[in-house]
C-alpha cells in the first residue's frame, strides 16, 4: 500500500538474516510470538546500561530517570490503544491480565473492594466463546466454580464466525460478564465487536476483550470500541517479553479491588491492615518489569511509524493471497474460512498428513509455522480435529515468503505419499 516499505521493514529485524536448516527464515509464527526489530532491543540494552534503577522509589537522579522512562512508555503504550496512561495496568502478559479481571470479579463477589464492583453469586452467568484461547477459558472456569456462576458459550458457525443469534439468546438477564477475542489466534477473523458490547450492555454485564492477535496488526481504540476491559501481550506486538497490559476503564478499575497485595501499591500499612494506591498501581504490587515497558514503548512507536492502517492494508494483501494459496491446495481444509474482515493468520488441516508432520516438511525448507491445538482445544475439538497447522504473518511478511510457504504446502501431501 503505497508508501510500506517491506525491504525497509525486513532490515529492521536481525532474526530474518537467519538461516534455518540451510534454507533462509521464513517465519510464518508472529501469532506465537512476534520477532522484535532492533529499535526494541536496543532500547531495553541502552535503559539497562544507562538509566536503570528501581522506579517509584530513591531519591537519587537515576531512579528519577528511570522513573519517568517507565511512566513515558505507559503513555506510550496506552496512546496506542487510544487510552489514558492511568486505564493501562502492567502484568506479566494477557494471561496474566485476564486471570488478574478473573480474580478481582471472584474478590469483588467476597465483598471486597468498592460497592459498584461486578460481583457473582450462585447462578449468575459468565458468557465466553467457543473460539477462546484457554488464556481467556480456564480463568473464567476457574472464577465459577469460585462463585457457583455458571460459564456459557457462544457458539461458532461452520464459517469460523459467532453465532450472534444466539449471543442475543444466551446474553440476558443473569449475564454478569461477556468475554471475547478480538481476533481468534486459530481462525484470524476480526470479531463483531460492536454488535457483543451492545448486547452485553443491554444487561449491564461487564465486557472484557482479549485483544492479544488484534493490537499487533490493526489501528485500535480501546475506548471507542466500549469494552470495559481488554488484555494484551507485548511479545506479540514486536515488543518484550513478560510483560502484558490490562486496560481498564477507570471507573472499573476503581471498583475492582487489587489481587496481588504488597510493595509499590499502598500508601498507609498497619501490621493490622493496608490502604491502597489508586489504579493502575493498585494493581501494580512488587517490582515491575521495568525495561521490557521501555522496550514496548519502543515497540508501539516503530509501529506508529509504519503507521498501522499502513500495516493492517499490508497485511490485508498478505491475508488473501494465504487464504487464497490455501483455498486452492487439494486435500487441505481452513477452519473457519468465511470472507469476514480478517488478519493474516489461518489454521489449516491436510487431509491424511498429521499437522507435526507438516510442519516438519516445512521446517526442513526454513518455514516456521505452529502446530499443534494453539490453545484452542474446544474450538479444534468442535471442528472434529485435535491438531491443526497454523501460518501468521507479520509487518515484515512479504507475498514471496507466502508463495514459498504456498509452494512447500503443495508438495507435502505427496511427499508423504497421500492423495495420489
Ligand atoms: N489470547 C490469545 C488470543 C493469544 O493468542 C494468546 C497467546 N497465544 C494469549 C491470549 C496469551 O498470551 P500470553 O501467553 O502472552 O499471556
Amino acid at each position: 500500500a503505497g508508501t510500506f516499505d517491506v525491504t525497509a521493514v525486513r532490515a529492521d529485524f536481525p532474526i530474518l538474516s537467519e538461516s534455518v536448516n540451510g534454507e533462509p527464515l521464513v517465519y510464518l509464527d508472529s501469532a506465537a510470538t512476534s520477532q522484535k526489530p532492533r529499535v526494541v532491543l536496543d532500547a531495553e540494552r541502552s535503559f539497562l546500561e544507562h538509566e536503570n534503577a528501581a522506579v517509584h522509589r530513591g531519591a537519587h537522579t537515576l531512579a528519577a530517570e528511570a522513573t519517568e522512562r517507565f511512566e513515558d512508555a505507559r503513555a506510550a503504550v496506552a496512546a496506542f490503544v487510544g487510552a489514558d496512561p492511568d486505564s493501562i495496568v502492567w502484568t506479566s502478559g494477557a494471561t496474566c491480565a485476564l486471570n488478574l479481571v478473573a480474580y478481582a470479579v471472584g474478590n469483588a463477589s467476597l465483598g471486597r473492594g468498592a460497592a459498584s464492583a461486578v460481583r457473582l453469586s450462585l447462578g449468575d452467568e459468565i458468557v465466553v466463546t467457543e473460539a477462546e484461547h484457554h488464556a481467556n477459558l480456564i480463568p473464567w472456569q476457574e472464577l465459577a466454580a469460585r462463585t457457583g456462576a455458571v460459564l456459557r458459550h457462544i457458539p461458532v458457525h461452520d464459517d469460523g464466525t459467532l453465532d450472534l443469534d444466539a449471543a442475543a439468546e444466551i446474553i440476558g438477564e443473569r449475564t454478569k460478564i461477556v468475554t471475547f477475542s478480538h481476533v481468534s489466534n486459530v481462525l484470524g477473523i476480526i470479531n463483531p465487536v460492536a454488535e457483543l458490547v451492545a448486547l452485553a450492555q443491554r444487561v449491564g454485564a461487564l465486557t472484557v476483550l482479549d485483544a492479544c492477535q488484534s493490537a499487533p496488526h490493526l489501528p485500535l481504540d480501546l475506548p471507542a470500541l466500549g469494552v470495559d476491559l481488554a488484555a494484551f501481550s507485548a511479545h506479540k506486538m514486536l515488543g518484550p517479553y513478560g510483560i502484558g497490559a490490562l486496560y481498564g476503564r477507570r471507573d472499573v478499575l476503581e471498583a475492582l479491588p487489587p489481587v496481588a497485595t504488597g510493595g509499590s501499591m499502598v500508601t498507609t500499612v498497619t501490621l493490622e491492615r493496608a490502604e491502597f494506591l489508586p489504579a493502575p498501581q493498585k494493581f501494580e504490587a512488587g517490582t515491575q518489569p521495568v525495561s521490557q515497558a521501555i522496550g514496548w514503548a519502543a515497540a508501539v512507536r516503530y509501529l506508529d511509524a509504519l503507521g498501522m492502517p499502513a500495516v493492517h492494508e499490508h497485511e490485508r494483501v498478505l491475508e488473501r493471497r494465504l487464504r487464497e494459496g490455501i483455498r486452492g491446495i487439494a486435500g487441505v481444509r481452513l477452519l473457519g474460512d468465511a470472507d469476514a474482515d480478517r488478519v493474516a493468520l489461518c489454521a489449516f488441516d491436510v487431509d491424511g498428513v498429521h499437522a507435526h508432520d507438516v510442519g516438519q516438511v516445512l521446517d526442513a525448507r526454513g518455514i516456521a509455522v505452529r502446530v499443534g491445538h494453539h490453545c484452542a482445544q474446544p474450538l479444534h475439538r468442535r471442528f472434529g480435529v485435535t491438531a491443526t497447522v497454523r501460518a501468521s504473518a507479520s509487518v515484515f511478511t512479504t507475498e514471496a515468503e507466502i508463495d514459498a510457504f504456498l509452494d512447500a504446502l503443495s508438495g507435502v501431501r505427496a511427499f508423504f505419499g497421500v492423495g495420489r
